[in-house]
């Protein structure tokens, strides 16, 4: 049997029905009816066999820990794939069937392989694919010398197919392996699947098919070797109805008719550079394209038509980032173009498929009129991050998913640099220690938190490993090494790498191995020492240090350990901390580059010259937090308002952590920010909002307790000025960061609720409701009037807002409408809310599930609701959402805001019991949820009293 061509691959689509024991030649090999009675008999065989398992072992109750349990549930088996042949080439034929009640796909691939190591089976990756077992073949490129396939098989277990063969192929020759099958175009936004919109004019229903093949579902779309390290160069083809367009990663080569079927058109695309699986993409659609510069040559932006407008902003910035990328790393940006999607249904924000970069809409698509500053921000730094990407992950790959954060990392750190070239004036590269810094450490303050790297085999562990350590911590750990290394050596260093590796792939250590190269020609690291030395201390180990400094005289004592929120928890692990430092007799804030380092060693000391203050790790380069004596606590307290406002920010965010872990009173903290808020006349937007995040924590776990009262009181006299001086008057001309102010100080007041805040709120939505007054709500204030107006209302208020949400065309305002509509106060509305989540028919889209769940979550009326929510529709849930994107994770990870009683941690521990065999990849989402809700138990158990009577004792004071 010969390789398929295109003509049968045509034949096989228009039958449009699966062909899967369909020779070539056309004889059915088992009718219809004599497999259907052999799938029963097996199913019997299969359910008696079971019975018997069943009564025949000895029963034996476990006594196991639930932690022990799920990872027994968590498959641990073969799952990657021999290393004996390696893709060279892959011819990829697809057609895909947009059309109700047949949304499949039949595709042909014929893989070029070069065999290093002789065997006798091809193992290859695939997923909910039919393959046409007959149309298996492999031959021999040299001499088109056919191999007999004598066996093949389906390991759904490990998502593989395996071929086996009547003789071995032989080392050093290469092979060719040609399949046909049959796919779906599912609707979970994982391989190749189906979204939809609906057309504004005509109101029908517009398909699109699109892919999302990170990690591990390329093999849901074709056959194929999909891990990361086996690259090869992809020729892909792509069948389309005329009134369609396809993309792919390369531009089109040319478009020919499909024969026998005239309005279909088949698009034959160019050759790939070498590239990863998880890399490929293909998007048909009608969606359509804009280019409002007529001599931009690379980038087209495609949307909705009724959405085109709105990407002006990707349009104008997209562009200007990638050339500041390819001057920055010295190489060009290696493909003929980059197209741009904007794609409806959307599992992540955005996958950097090379050349074919597609998007959540919300964080391509802007326009000034109806999305928020915050909007405008997420268009910014997620367009970055992919272009970012292009380089870092695409043309340099890591060789496994234990490295994921060598892409995520750097891409997550270098969009501050492509943002900050672009909008200078927004001082981006300030707000890394909160966006990135901070997030992380929220996670790795936790004992069940995980290394940056990490043994990973199976695709639940794979997905798993996309969350805020990969990212943030990984963005936080590559800006310490560019301060300790300076920005000179890191730089060289880092295109170096990308020139030796590219094309390629690369582990941790071949980038440890480059800068250590780097960085002893440039002379500032000690010729004994390495950078793999130091770095492994972060990237191997979990968590991240504490490092204490106590002053006496000239003299400072500092020591390390790990920081958790536990402070009972005991662990010796040792960092290799850069301390950088500077005081009030020699002020330098600037200065980052490290004057000690603690040696992966418990302590040290050494001299200083200060007087009053002293302050180290400015501006948080180095991934720690720092706690001193109570005197130089006092003394930063003092001096808080000369400090730049990143050095704010971090004793901000320093002091409240060290007192939520119970190392600090948290007398320290409440005055520094005491002092901090009442003296700020300008309203900073940085050290406010920290505040405010970290003031959520304490709005939380107090909320049901006596002490909140106070806390309110408190809350209201230290930001009285803000309060005061920021309202909703709101226009898009605002400068950056006096819009962010706004959305942050209006949504506390209102939160609190402050009176005049309430009232303003309640009467433009009574305004808007009655068909006036629509301009008087603006982008960046309408989510904290629409909250407050639907807490306050009832069902007339919940329901408008949703008709709005169901009609407005902006993907912004519909999540700045799922927000608010969490904020009800009526249980009733919030379990309707949450049962439009699981409903197709309700008009929220899959994607933003999560962002429904966690507006309920997050609202104290909604907490136990939600819970019980996920409780009774577990099974649902998961089948609905499946286990792509973490969707499930997220939920649970919202549970624990308001959770801080022993009946509570009891119930979770129970839930998780019950469904372990099911938590699949939100496993680790669970150990976090319990630790936080254990926590907070402490927490109460160990500060409420303090803080209550601090607040107390403090009530008297507030007012100035
Ligand atoms: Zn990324």
């Amino acid at each position: 049997m010969g390789v398929p061509t295109t003509a049968e691959l045509e034949n096989n689509s228009n039958q449009k029905k699966y062909t899967v024991n369909r020779t070539s030649k056309g004889d059915l090999v088992i009718s219809k009816i004599v497999c259907g009675l052999l799938v029963l008999l097996a199913m019997i065989l299969i359910a008696l066999a079971a019975l018997l398992t069943y009564f025949l072992l000895p029963y034996c109750p476990n006594e196991a820990t639930p932690e022990a349990l799920r990872k027994a549930v968590v498959k641990d088996g073969p799952a990657r794939l021999p290393r004996s042949i390696q893709p060279l080439h892959y011819r990829l034929q697809i057609i895909p069937f947009l059309e109700e009640g047949n949304f499949t796909t039949n595709g042909a691939v014929q893989i070029n392989v070069n065999v290093t190591e002789s065997t006798n089976k091809i193992e290859l990756n695939i997923n909910d694919i039919e393959i046409n077992q007959h149309s298996v073949a492999v031959k021999r490129v040299s001499d088109d010398k056919s191999v007999k396939v004598s066996d093949q098989k389906y390991d759904n277990e490990s998502q593989k197919y395996i071929i086996s063969l009547a003789e071995s192929l032989k080392e050093g020759d290469q092979y060719q392996i040609a399949i046909t099958y049959n796919g779906k175009l599912n609707d979970y936004m994982q391989g190749f699947y189906r979204s939809s919109y609906i057309d504004s004019n005509t109101k029908d229903v517009r398909w699109i098919a699109s892919t999302q093949f990170s990690p591990t579902d390329a093999r849901r779309a074709f056959p194929c070797f999909d891990e990361p390290s086996f690259k090869a160069k992809y020729t892909v083809s792509i069948a389309r109805p005329s009134n369609m367009t396809s993309l792919s990663n390369m531009p089109k080569r040319e478009s020919v008719v499909v024969v026998d079927r005239k309005d279909w058109i088949w698009d034959h695309f160019k050759e790939t550079p070498q590239m990863s699986s998880y890399l490929v993409a293909f998007v048909v659609s009608d969606l359509q394209p804009f280019r409002f510069n007529s001599s931009e040559k690379l980038f087209t932006i495609w949307s909705r038509r009724d959405a085109l407008e709105q990407t002006r902003l990707a349009m104008d910035i997209g562009p200007r980032i990638l050339s500041y990328f390819e001057r920055y790393f010295g190489i060009d940006y290696p493909l003929p173009k980059i197209d741009m999607v904007a794609v409806p249904d959307f599992g992540f924000n955005a996958m950097e498929n090379w050349g074919l970069i597609t998007f959540r809409e919300a964080v391509l698509l802007f326009d000034e009129k109806i999305s928020t500053v915050e909007d405008k921000r997420a268009v910014a730094t997620v367009l970055a991050h992919e272009l970012a990407h292009q380089w870092f992950g695409n043309l340099v790959t890591p060789k496994w998913w234990d490295d994921l954060w060598l892409k995520e990392g750097f891409a997550s750190y270098l969009l501050y640099y492509g943002v900050n070239f672009v909008f200078p004036d927004w001082n981006i590269l300030t707000e890394f220690i909160m966006t990135e810094v901070h997030k992380a450490f929220a996670i790795d303050s936790l004992k069940s938190t995980h290394p940056l790297t990490f043994t990973v085999h199976s695709t639940d562990e794979i997905r798993q490993m996309f969350d805020p350590i990969s990212y943030s911590k990984g963005a936080s750990i590559i800006r310490m090494i560019n301060n300790f290394l300076g920005e000179r050596t890191f730089k060289a260093g880092l295109i170096k790498y990308l020139h030796t590796f590219t094309y390629s792939n690369a582990r941790r250590d071949d980038l440890w191995d480059v800068l250590t190269q780097q960085a002893h020609e440039d002379g500032n690291l000690h010729d004994d020492l390495s950078i793999k030395e130091i770095m492994d201390s972060w990237t191997v180990q979990s968590g991240f240090p504490v490092v204490t400094a106590v002053r006496n005289g000239k003299r400072v004592d500092v020591s390390q350990k790990r920081f958790t929120f536990d402070k009972s928890f005991a662990e010796d692990t040792l960092w290799w901390v850069p301390l950088s430092y500077t005081t009030d007799l020699r002020t330098n804030f600037d200065d980052t580059s490290p004057k000690q380092w603690l040696k992966k060693e418990t302590g040290k000391n050494f001299e200083i010259e200060a007087n009053r203050w002293w302050l180290v790790n400015p501006h948080q380069t180095g991934y720690y937090i720092v706690n001193y004596d109570e005197q130089n606590w006092r003394a930063l307290t003092e001096n808080i308002m000369s400090f730049p406002t990143t050095i704010k920010a971090q004793l901000i965010s320093d002091s409240m952590d060290l007192a939520r872990a119970g190392l600090l009173d948290y007398d320290i903290p409440l005055k520094l920010i005491k002092k901090h808020s009442l003296e700020d006349k300008d309203i900073t937007f940085l050290p406010m909002h920290v505040a405010f995040t970290k003031f959520e924590y304490l709005y939380n776990v107090l909320y049901s307790t006596p002490a909140f009262g106070d806390f309110d009181i408190f809350l209201s006299t230290i930001f009285s000025f803000a309060f005061d001086n920021v309202d909703f008057e709101d226009s898009p001309t605002h400068p950056y960061l006096v819009q962010r102010i706004r959305r942050t100080v209006i949504k506390w007041a209102c939160k609190r609720p402050e009176t005049r805040c309430v009232a303003t709120a309640r009467h433009r939505f009574r305004n808007l409701m009655s068909g006036q007054g629509s301009q008087e709500i603006t982008a960046n204030t309408q989510e904290t009037i629409f909250c407050t107006a639907i807490r306050e209302g009832s069902e007339p208020e919940w329901n408008f807002a949703y008709e709005q949400y169901l009609t407005t065309t902006s993907i912004s305002e519909k999540e700045t409408i799922l927000n608010a509509l969490g904020c009800a106060s009526k249980p009733w509305l919030l379990s309707r809310y949450l049962d439009y989540m699981i409903k197709n028919e309700s008009g929220i889209r899959k994607q933003d599930g999560p962002r429904v769940f966690r507006a309920v979550a997050s609202n104290y009326i909604g907490q136990s609701i939600a819970f019980n929510f996920l409780l009774t529709n577990w099974k649902q849930i998961n089948e609905y959402y499946g286990s792509a994107f973490n969707t499930i994770s997220k939920m649970v990870e919202d549970l624990t805001i308001f959770m801080n009683t022993e009946s509570q941690l009891e119930e979770l521990l129970k839930f998780r019991k019950e469904n372990w065999d099911s938590l699949g990849a939100s496993a680790q989402a669970f150990d976090n949820a319990v630790e936080i809700v254990k926590n907070n138990i402490n927490w109460m158990k160990i500060n409420y009293r303090s803080v209550e009577k601090w607040l107390q004792d403090h009530n008297d004071h507030y007012v100035i």
